[in-house]
């Protein structure tokens, strides 16, 4: 587990989104408008700084604006659940706690103090914290603290009446624990917080939201490419809902951000396939990083025969992972069987043996969740194999 800061991930993800020669990013632009068809969705894009706006088209949509997301209101979808659980005043500061704990460092410090009662949170490098209080708005609104009220909280809840913390920002939130009623109108697709809201209890809000975003990436690249039919864009939230629903109930319960890890691992990694390290000791590569954006057969067969059946089924790209003996152990798969893998690492096949590899492939491949029909054999997808 890791305490990353909002500060610290956005930076990181954006570099990432920069990196793809295909994505442009644009800052300071919102979305003020939308008519969608399910062939064409055209959006009015605003210049925040100039005001200027204009109209681009698009042959799906990905509605990732968060809670209030205006693209959802203009899609007319609804969320259901309660909106105002609670609230919690979030105070950020700096002082000199990890020498006051010592080791082992955690993600969460607990405080009970009957006036004080509340978390810190590491908030990234240095002596950086959060001090988190929630309030139940049944009993009372979350109160406006000024930064000297808040560092005598964070005294009280540390527990040394000498400690000078700097308190660099105080914000308050609302609670939330809801679900849009559909995440999907003809090419637009919601993601994320404009899909579902989870309280803070647990941490799995931007979780389901990246997973989720992953999920839809990969079925939108596979049927643009021509490797699937439209229809596999149904199962996006068939599949996400219930983990999104069932993230949603547990951060509502007050005691959701204390379940068993054994608990919630069904909902997190959903029968994945186990991440190994392969036994090279110059780079640390996981199993899961050899997924591709295909589909991935991981073998230890040493006859080929999985190779050559791969190399010969229709269907997306597939690329053959073999294995050593031991990581092959690690990931189940007996000696001469094989691991079908789709791009998020749901398995798709799992043979013990290397039983007639070709109608094995076959058989996987078709019971997909729509294959395509037509399959595309461009270079992208020879080469791939
Ligand atoms: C105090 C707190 C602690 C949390 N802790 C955790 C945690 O430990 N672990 C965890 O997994 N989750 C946590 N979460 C939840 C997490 O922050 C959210 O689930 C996550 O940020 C959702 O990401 P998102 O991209 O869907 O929405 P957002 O992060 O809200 O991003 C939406 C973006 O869309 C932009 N936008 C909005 N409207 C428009 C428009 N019309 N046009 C253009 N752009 C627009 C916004 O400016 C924003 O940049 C926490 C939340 C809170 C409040």
């Amino acid at each position: 587990m890791a305490s990353v800061p909002q500060d610290h991930l956005e930076p990181v993800l954006l570099d990432h989104l920069r990196s793809f020669g295909t994505a442009r990013v644009a800052m300071g632009i919102e979305v003020v408008g939308l008519d969608g068809r399910s062939d064409d969705v055209q959006v009015t894009l605003r210049d925040v700084e100039t005001g200027e706006t204009r109209i681009v088209h698009a042959r799906y949509l990905i509605a990732a604006d968060g809670a209030r997301s205006t693209i959802r209101d203009a899609l007319g979808i609804a969320m259901r659940g309660p909106g105002r659980l609670s609230q919690a005043i979030g105070t950020e500061f700096r002082a000199p706690l990890w020498d006051l704990l010592g080791g082992p460092r955690y993600c969460i410090y607990a405080v009970t103090h009957p006036d004080a009662a509340g978390v810190f949170v590491p908030a990234g490098r240095g002596d950086r914290w959060v001090y988190g209080v929630e309030h139940d708005l049944a009993q009372e609104p979350a109160p406006r603290l000024t930064k000297e009220q808040s560092a005598r909280l964070i005294r009280l809840g540390i527990g040394l009446t000498d400690l000078e913390p700097r308190v660099d920002r105080i914000g308050t939130f609302t609670f939330a624990a809801q679900l849009a009623d559909r995440w999907r109108e003809g090419a637009a697709f919601l993601v994320g917080d404009a899909a579902h809201q989870i309280t803070p209890r647990g941490g799995t809000g931007m979780n389901t939201a990246i997973q989720s975003a992953y999920d839809l990436g990969w079925k939108l690249a596979w049927v643009l490419r021509g490797w699937a039919g439209p229809q596999l864009l149904d199962t996006y939230e068939a599949e996400r809902r219930p983990v999104a629903a069932h993230n949603v109930a547990r951060s509502a319960d007050p005691h959701g951000g204390a379940r068993l890890a054994a608990h919630e691992l069904p909902a997190d990694l959903g029968g994945r396939i186990p991440h190994v390290w392969l036994p090279s000791r110059a780079n640390a590569v996981s199993t899961l990083d050899l997924l591709g954006p295909g589909l991935t057969l991981f073998t230890t067969d040493p006859s080929a025969s999985w190779q050559r059946a791969a190399s010969s089924v229709p269907g997306p790209p597939l690329v053959v992972r073999n294995l050593d003996a031991i990581t092959a152990r690690g990931m189940g798969i007996p000696h001469g069987g094989a691991l079908l893998a789709r791009p998020d690492g749901a398995p798709a096949g799992w043979w013990p043996s290397r039983t007639e590899p070709d109608a094995a492939l076959r058989h996987a491949i078709r019971a997909l969740p729509t294959p395509s029909e037509a399959v595309d054999r461009s270079a992208e997808g020879a080469s791939a194999r």
